[in-house]
């Protein structure tokens, strides 16, 4: 659940992928496109607006939205549209299981791995933050979720070693773990006191006790939520106008949104 940002100009020879953030003027905004969720505020600033295109509602894409909504400028007129033929998390994130720590399933430190994993941990933060504002706005009671209601779960996870080859390297793999996310080697009835019934064939298993558990639908709708609330909460300020747009439609050909470019263009991937 790693963030890349990548370099523009390598990125955009990928132009088939199908996820990405796109840059462009405002005057090629189509009219005609659908909003399942839209803000539009207005305010006295005349200045044009920077306009993005956020290709993908996954956990990249809503990532993006929600960093380039965190870096533009209190003043600056800004527009988000994002684009998902689905929705929100209607690919790879939104099926996801959802395990969340820096490494690899050797347990080795993935490649900047704690920034990450700090990034990610931040961004669940703001996601929950979201929801329980809005549930209070509504008058709910924070307690009586029901099981599924979850964003994320802070129990931990096991990983047996599963071959003798790969214990040698799980082990010194696991030497190397960062303090905020720690890595301990426990026996099988350790382990299965944490998981009951969890098979260990090779009596070893790699506990991390600060890694998580996201509820991938949950969280998406909570970013996407915090994103909203981020754009209302700078549109009533009056000093800029802010919008933030989810269409539900398929972008079939980057190119003819690219042609309509007016400075730059740059895209955005995700890697695990
Ligand atoms: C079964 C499964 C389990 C996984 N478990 C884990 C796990 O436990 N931990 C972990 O870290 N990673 C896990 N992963 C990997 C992780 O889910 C992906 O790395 C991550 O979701 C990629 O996010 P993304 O935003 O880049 O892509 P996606 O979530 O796939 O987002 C791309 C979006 O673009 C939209 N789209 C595609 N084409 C178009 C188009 N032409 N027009 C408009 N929209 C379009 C799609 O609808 C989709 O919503 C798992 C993956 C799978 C499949």
């Amino acid at each position: 659940m790693a963030l890349t940002i990548q370099n523009p100009f390598v990125f955009s020879r990928k132009l088939s992928a199908s996820r990405g953030l796109l840059h462009y003027s405002p005057r090629m905004v189509s009219s005609s496109s659908s909003s399942t969720f839209y803000i539009r505020c207005y305010s006295a600033v005349s200045q044009r607006p920077l306009r993005y295109a956020v290709l993908g509602a996954g956990f990249a894409g809503l990532s993006v939205a929600w960093h380039l909504l965190q870096q533009s400028s209190e003043e600056s007129n800004f527009c988000i549209d994002i684009y998902d033929e689905v929705g929100i998390g209607g690919g790879a994130s939104g099926m996801s299981g959802g395990l969340l720590h820096p490494y690899s399933p050797k347990v080795k430190l993935l490649w900047r791995g704690e920034e990450c994993w700090k990034e990610s941990l931040k961004l669940l933060n703001i996601a929950e933050d979201a929801r329980s504002s809005k549930s209070l706005d509504m008058g709910k009671p924070k307690t009586g979720l029901k099981e599924g209601d979850f964003i994320v779960r802070r129990s931990g996870i096991v990983r047996p070693a599963l071959s003798v080859k790969n214990m040698d390297v799980m082990n010194d793999n696991a030497q190397n773990c960062i303090a905020s996310c720690r890595i301990e080697s426990i026996h099988k009835d350790a382990a299965q006191k944490l998981v009951p019934d969890l098979c260990v064939p090779l009596d070893l298993a790699f506990h991390m006790p600060e890694a998580v558990n996201v509820n991938p639908q949950n969280y998406l709708e909570a970013l996407y939520l915090a994103c909203k609330t981020f754009v209302k909460s700078k549109c009533s300020s009056g000093i800029s106008c802010k919008e933030l747009n989810l269409h539900k439609e398929s972008v079939h050909n980057l190119l003819e949104l690219a042609g309509m470019l007016l400075n730059h263009l740059s895209f955005l991937g995700s890697q695990q």
